[in-house]
């Protein structure tokens, strides 16, 4: 029979395993009993979905067989099984999840990461010289046998086999100085393995194993007996008692199910009787998933009915904000045959999703209390969700999330809530402050907020593109008022300090007006202001859209634009101006020049391109060199 070749990146992966020099080889065996589970999950699905097939859950079972005399550990099912395309396909090429995954990560790590993702049938390879596979699929007369040495390719023949289902035979490697492969001939380590691996397995995992027991008829003298036992407990680690659970198992179970080598940040385990029954188990990612800000990431927690999966990705079950939880939920209360569309509108998951929904609120609620440190990883790595969140929906989400935002605080120095800001205004303060831009030390240094730090009021930076529209959003909180200390008429002053700011600003209304012809349409005012400390001049907006808002909007790919009304402020107490009202009155032209200049600083400061280069500096250079 002529040899096959593996497909090119199949052939990658196989080599990394049989080069491994990772140490922990075991998890082979838990790929492989995973992948028995699968294949039998796959034929129970089909008994009670299909009429035609007839089979009793109780006749499932994977079984572990060891050969010392061959030197060979067997891994059986009595699931679906492989055709001979099947399993051309299937060990000839690496399923396309797994492949997709291999590469992304790979390229930042390096092997020793094997064990932490289900690099599958191929781990065998770290433990095996040879494999043979040999299957019967369900409801097909002919077994096949698929046969590899490794990377020099594969055979496939026909072969004869009683049942349906499929048997990986593995030929152990030859002991080293790195690893004694022998031990997995050994029943007592491999019963420990399937324990520590594969214990929640839902199907009976059997292996023969010998106990000394009294000889009959004697009192003093024993003999060896061989029993088929069942090592797995069976019990899903989501239906089990959370008393009983250690905290290793979920890491464990999370890291091995979600491809992470990371621990989770939290984990939600819930069992819930009621209304709608399930069990939950839920996990909050401590790093962003390597495709989450792409579009192939979909949202959804698996979906089991009865401990059968039913569906990979059910995405009803999770608001687009939390959009980052991983898991999945146990419910009786769901038909096997639910199709995606029905989903939507099915009253049970409907429930379900709301209880998760208060769930995930409610831990990172806890977290926030609790962990201030793990929370504010996590609002690192996921906050921007929850402020889409805000934002998406016109705010239907508010009241569910704006409790767990945070924002950069000028007093804190750190990451703070509303609550937290609202708890320390100062007397008679009756807005929240807050400043855009884009990072925390350009925005510390933006001319407006000298003066209301100087106040000593807290102002809140804003440096994503969405957290000003998630305040407009909110418009208040606690019923206090957000105010851009860019745009909005902030009260810092008093009444008499208002009075003489209008009076001054009267006074200069001419010189004002002239200097607006020098730039023309766009400001719509220009006049003085206390809103500044040391700094000559700052560019503030009026309105419904502030400097930032049209940033981002005219950023975006669309035909749509939009401009702040601006207004350019001159700080009151500014030797500026002196010069100005000084060329008001000697030389016109030049308060001109004066002013696109101090506009252009305006712009630039707050991070505005100007439309005329140019024009601007061989001014500053005529300015410079006194002519
Ligand atoms: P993965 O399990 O991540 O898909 P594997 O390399 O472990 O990748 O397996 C490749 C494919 O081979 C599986 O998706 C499955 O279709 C098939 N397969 C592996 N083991 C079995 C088995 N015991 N019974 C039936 N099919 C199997």
């Amino acid at each position: 029979m002529k040899k096959k070749q593996f497909k090119a990146e199949s052939k990658r992966l196989l080599d990394l395993m049989i080069n491994s020099i990772y140490t922990n080889k075991e998890i082979f065996l838990r790929e492989l009993i995973s992948n028995a589970s699968d294949a039998i999950d796959k034929l129970y699905y089909r008994s009670l979905t299909d009429r035609k097939v007839k089979l009793n859950r109780d006749d499932f079972y994977i079984k572990i067989d060891i050969d010392k005399d061959k030197n060979t550990l067997t891994v059986s099912d009595n699931g679906c099984g492989m055709s001979m395309e099947e399993l051309e396909e299937n060990l000839g090429t690496i399923a396309q999840s797994g492949t997709l995954l291999f590469k992304e990560e790979n390229k930042k790590k390096d092997v020793d990461i094997i064990g932490q993702f289900g690099v599958g049938f191929y781990s065998a390879f770290m433990v095996s010289d040879k494999i043979e596979v040999i299957s019967k699929k369900y409801g097909e007369d002919k077994a096949y046998i698929w046969e590899s040495e490794g990377a020099s390719g594969y055979t496939i023949e026909e072969t004869k086999k009683d049942e349906y289902g499929t048997s990986v035979v593995l030929h152990l490697k030859k002991d080293d100085d790195n690893e004694k492969y022998s031990r997995y001939l050994d029943t007592f380590t491999v019963e420990g393995l399937v324990k520590k691996y594969s214990d929640y397995i839902k199907y009976p995992i059997k292996m023969d194993i010998e106990h000394e027991e009294l000889k009959e008829g004697s009192k003093d003298e024993y003999e060896m007996h061989i029993h088929e036992e069942t090592v797995n407990s069976m019990i899903p680690l989501w239906k089990r008692n959370k008393k009983e659970v250690k905290e290793e198992d979920y890491d464990r179970f999370y890291m091995d199910k979600f491809y992470d080598y990371e621990k989770p940040l939290r984990v939600i385990h819930s069992n819930v009787e009621g209304q709608c029954s399930y069990n939950a188990l839920l996990f909050i990612p401590g790093r962003v998933p390597f495709d989450f800000y792409t579009k192939e990431y979909e949202k959804g927690l698996e979906l089991y009915s009865n401990g059968v999966l039913i569906m990979e990705k059910c995405s009803s079950l999770l608001p687009d904000y939390f959009s980052f939880v991983k898991g999945l939920v146990d419910t009786p209360d769901v038909s096997l045959n639910i199709s995606r569309e029905m989903l939507q509108q099915d009253r049970q998951v409907n429930i379900i999703a709301k209880s998760i929904e208060t769930k995930i609120k409610k831990e990172l609620e806890s977290m926030l209390e609790e962990a201030r440190e793990d929370y504010e990883k996590f609002f690192k790595t996921f906050g921007i969700q929850l402020k889409f969140g805000i934002y998406n929906g016109y705010g239907a989400h508010k009241d569910t999330l704006k409790d767990l935002v945070m924002f950069y605080s000028s007093t804190e120095k750190k990451l703070v809530t509303f609550k937290e800001y609202v708890s320390r205004m100062k007397e008679g303060q009756d807005k929240i402050y807050y400043a855009c831009g884009e990072s925390v030390d350009k925005i510390d240094l933006l001319p407006q907020v000298e003066l209301v730090k100087d106040k000593e009021y807290e102002i809140l930076y804003l440096t994503e593109y969405v957290d000003e529209f998630a305040l407009q959003v909110l418009m208040e909180y606690d019923k206090k008022p957000f105010a851009n200390i860019s745009s909005e008429k902030l009260d810092l002053e008093t009444v008499e300090e208002k009075e003489e700011l209008k009076k001054n600003n009267e006074e200069n209304k001419e010189m004002f007006e002239l200097m607006k012809e020098a730039v023309k349409d766009e400001v719509k005012d220009i006049r003085f202001t206390r809103r500044l400390k040391n700094h000559p001049v700052c560019l503030t907006s009026e309105g419904q859209v502030s400097i930032e808002m049209e940033k981002v909007i005219n950023s975006m790919p669309t035909d749509e634009k939009v401009k702040a009304e601006t207004i350019l402020e001159i700080n009151e107490n500014h030797p500026i101006v002196e010069k100005l009202k000084d060329l008001y009155h000697n030389n016109k032209e030049e308060l001109k020049k004066y002013t696109k200049i101090l506009y252009s600083q305006a712009r630039l400061i707050e991070g505005l391109p100007i439309d005329n280069p140019t024009e601007i500096s061989n001014l500053i250079c005529e300015i410079i060199s006194n002519k």
